[in-house]
């Protein structure tokens, strides 16, 4: 009797199973012939970030703003006449963005970087398709200055620099000179190691 029993509840297990798998027939699949078939991405799908570098104006905020740092800029100050144009927002560009790149593999399409951006360049498109064999590869890079052209800036910016310094010491000394021949006294000389020409000049009567 208890044989019987346990074939009766075998045959009935079969059965049960069998129907689940009858249902399934006249289901709709959910799976996709992937890829030749594409998902359907809900409206606010987010997938990799792009850089529109000629907008970019190389503020920062968007690196300071990603929580996983796998955002990285280096730029370098254009000297006062070099006019590198304005952006599409109208932005003055005043520094050259001679490294952009976002590290993919570290991203967690958190999408806070998008935010802060001025100009809005830096914002999430919906491509998702970006596998690749090397992690290196995740390493997207925007700049469009190679390394050398990148050197060169970097020297044009430590002359203009220098001229800079320059010009601003050399009018600190013609108006202590102007303000001594004022007081009709000689203007104090620099003292040793503090940068000389923006020592204020002795107060009047205060000579011993
Ligand atoms: S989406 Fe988030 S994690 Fe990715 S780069 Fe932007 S701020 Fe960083
Ligand atoms: S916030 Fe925008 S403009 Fe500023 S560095 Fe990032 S991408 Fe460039």
């Amino acid at each position: 009797m208890g044989y019987l029993r346990g074939v009766v509840w075998a045959v009935g297990t079969i059965l049960d199973s069998m129907a689940v798998s009858v249902r399934g027939l006249f289901r709709k699949p959910v799976t996709l012939q992937y890829p030749q078939e594409k998902f359907i991405l809900p409206p606010r799908a987010r997938a990799q970030l792009h850089v529109n570098i000629d907008d970019c104006i190389g503020c920062d905020q968007c690196a300071r703003a990603c929580p996983v740092d796998c955002i990285y800029i280096d730029t370098v100050k254009a000297p006062a006449s070099e006019d590198l144009g304005k952006t599409a927002t109208g932005h003055r560009k005043k520094l050259w963005v001679t490294r952009f790149d976002i590290d993919m593999g570290k991203c967690c399409y958190c999408a806070l970087c998008t935010y802060p951006c001025p100009t809005e360049c830096i914002f999430m498109t919906r491509s998702y398709e970006n596998a690749v064999y090397d992690r290196s590869d995740l390493v997207y890079h925007y700049s469009t200055i190679s390394p050398e052209q990148a050197a060169v800036y970097r020297e044009v910016a430590a002359k203009a620099e220098a001229e800079e310094a320059a010009a601003k010491a050399a009018a600190a000394k013609a108006k202590a000179e102007a303000a001594a021949k004022a007081t009709g006294e000689a203007p104090t000389p620099p003292a040793a190691g503090s940068g000389g020409p923006e020592t204020s000049p002795a107060e009047p009567g205060a000579a011993s």
